[in-house]
């Protein structure tokens, strides 16, 4: 058996002990489902008790006394009708059983006698087969009947569960470490962000620090595309709701906009009802359309740092990786089919060039995400019209040697995409960059350019990204540094010390003017706390470079630098740390220069 099978039967066996020892230890649970997952299982139960922290221990011990019956695993098949009074009084499972057809006939399984849950299976044959495994119970969180905001809200307990102790102790040292980059904790402890709630979920604020960040990224990523060939297009955050008809939004994407205004009036044809906007096209199309276009003008690029609104449901809020608004480099090229290859590379090679700056390469995969044929009503245009594209893309996607996979149901509404994934320090995945291939909106929109024969033709549209959303590439950043950025994305770049305020603090602002002229982002501390003190400020503070003005610096007319990894090199000329930070800046190194 596969060790992913062997890890799935496991995890979900475990599933049916946690239910059976929270039913032992509680009083009137009802049980819903309990899944196997990604490092382990959960439950979802309904009980009075409030499940938390303190129980888990005795959850845990009950589990284990469970395993120790040795226990088998039997499976009953029964009837609808036999399900129905078996599991009678449990809403939950009596939804489940009667959603299936009549004929059907149901297993339950039993672990030892006194315990049944309905299910499909496997699982292992007995409770002592799981005697080696190890599980720790991780959280609790309240999780709504089928993920239905307004169906009961149950209690789903989480756990951890691996084949052995080994595997589940490196488990949870790693996910201690990755709790530690957190960027929903750290970047707030850091100063890069805050949420309020009278604001909203999915809101963030970014602080002075963490807007520094992105304003450097947006202005690295403004100044690249430019140099590129983009022209940078300015439009409206919102529009009618006639520009969202003609793109397809308002009936393919409708649940994820914020309409504005009275709702009574969202579907009647004279009133005029605005939405917010959940991407540019629309937008930088009409840039487009302001002239006509012939073939010689043809790529356009247009790029826009954009902000974008999208109704995400709340339960998926997380941080700065899921938001209701955020912030991208949006473009839109337009261009014949000859073109389309290289524009396609083009925007590839963009995206490669941003993820290297940043550090981020080596950390993503690439999808090519296609249509799902089965679920027609999600897509515009017809399935030839698809599986032609596809082909396309596919042999682009090879010409140019890109390592992909291949995944359905993936595409935007309007085209295949090449996703770039990337994993947060968790192990979530969400997409950071996208470049998609489009056939359809030129056509809606009406988009032609005269070609070389005198016809009319449409364009072929690639949407881009380069780096993603500000806000998500910052969370990225974040865990990834774990806050000890690069020198060229640090907010503060240069903590200066006066080693005593009244007699070096003069020398302390000559060195700042310096360092400032040379675009570095620095900060004197003239705060009268002891040298030792202001050091561990800014060493708290992640800065890449402590600065440190003494007696022996000012009559020598030096520095000492304390580097960020803990290395100390005392009288360095302040024109040769300049000269090492320009070069860092200038390359965008990733790493920060210890000798000067
Ligand atoms: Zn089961
Ligand atoms: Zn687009």
């Amino acid at each position: 058996m596969p060790e992913d099978n062997i890890l799935e039967l496991g995890r979900h066996s475990l599933a049916h002990v946690l239910a059976k020892a929270v039913t032992e230890l509680f009083d009137n649970v009802k049980l819903a489902i309990g899944p196997a997952i990604e490092n382990g299982f959960y439950y979802d139960f309904d009980l009075p008790h409030t499940i938390t922290e303190t129980d888990f221990a005795a959850i845990e011990a009950k589990m284990t006394e469970i395993l120790k019956r040795r226990e088998a695993y039997t499976r009953k098949e029964l009837s609808k009708a036999d399900a129905l009074a078996l599991f009678k009084g449990n809403a939950y499972k009596e939804e489940l059983i009667e959603a299936l057809p009549e004929d059907e006939i149901l297993s339950v399984y039993y672990t030892g006698e006194d315990f049944a849950d309905l299910c499909r299976g496997p699982h292992v044959e007995n409770a002592q087969f799981l005697l080696p495994w190890a599980f720790k119970i991780s959280s609790v969180a309240g999780a709504y009947w089928r993920g239905d905001e307004n169906r009961p809200m149950l209690q789903r307990v989480y756990a951890w569960a691996f084949p052995s102790k080994q595997e589940l102790k490196a488990f949870v040292a790693a996910w201690e470490e990755a709790l530690k980059r957190d960027h929903n904790k750290l970047g707030r402890s850091l100063e890069l962000f805050t949420t309020a709630e009278v604001i909203g979920q999915g809101l963030p604020i970014l602080l002075p620090k963490g807007a520094m960040i992105v304003r450097t990224l947006q202005r690295f990523v403004e100044d690249t595309e430019e140099r590129r060939g983009y022209q940078q297009t300015m439009t409206s955050s919102f529009a009618k709701r006639e520009l969202y008809k003609i793109s397809g939004h308002w009936d393919h994407y409708r649940d994820g906009m914020f309409l504005m205004g009275d709702p009574a009036q969202f579907e009647e044809p004279a009133a005029e009802v605005f939405a917010l906007r959940p991407m540019t096209c629309p937008f930088q199309f009409q840039a487009y359309l302001n002239k006509t276009r012939s073939y010689r003008d043809l790529p356009l690029r247009y790029n826009e740092t954009s902000t974008l609104f999208r109704n995400e449901a709340s339960g998926e809020m997380h941080g700065l990786i899921r938001l209701r608004q955020f912030t991208l480099s949006e473009g839109h090229i337009a261009c014949r089919p000859d073109q389309l290859e290289e524009e396609f590379a083009g925007s590839l090679d963009l995206a490669k060039y941003m993820l290297k700056a940043v550090g981020l390469f080596e950390d993503v995969r690439f999808r090519f995400s296609k249509w799902d044929p089965n679920n027609r009503e999600k897509y515009i245009g017809d399935a030839a019209m698809w599986e032609s594209i596809q082909d396309t893309m596919r042999d682009i996607l090879d010409s140019l040697g890109v390592e992909y996979t291949e995944e359905e149901g993936e595409a935007a509404f309007y085209g295949p995409k090449l996703d770039i994934q990337i994993r947060n320090v968790f192990g979530k995945e969400d997409t950071l960059i996208t470049i998609q291939i489009d056939f359809q909106l030129a056509d809606r929109f009406g988009m032609m350019y005269t070609d070389a024969d005198g016809q009319r033709k449409y364009p072929y549209v690639i949407h881009r990204s380069s780096i993603g959303c500000y806000e998500r590439t910052l969370a990225l950043l974040i865990e990834k540094y774990a806050g000890k950025f690069p020198l060229w994305l640090s907010p503060l770049q240069v903590g200066i010390v006066p080693v005593q305020e009244e007699n070096h603090a003069a020398y302390a602002d000559e060195i700042a003017a310096k360092l400032q002229a040379a675009g570095l982002r620095v900060r004197v501390d003239h705060g009268g706390g002891t040298m030792g003190n202001k050091v561990k400020t800014f060493r708290q503070e992640l800065a890449p470079y402590i600065v440190i003005v003494g007696d022996q610096e000012r009559d020598s007319g030096t520095i000492s630098v304390r580097v960020r990894t803990g290395k100390q090199i005392n009288g360095i000329a302040p024109e040769a740390f300049i000269a090492a930070c320009d070069t860092m800046l200038k390359e965008n190194a990733l790493e920060l220069i210890e000798e000067f």
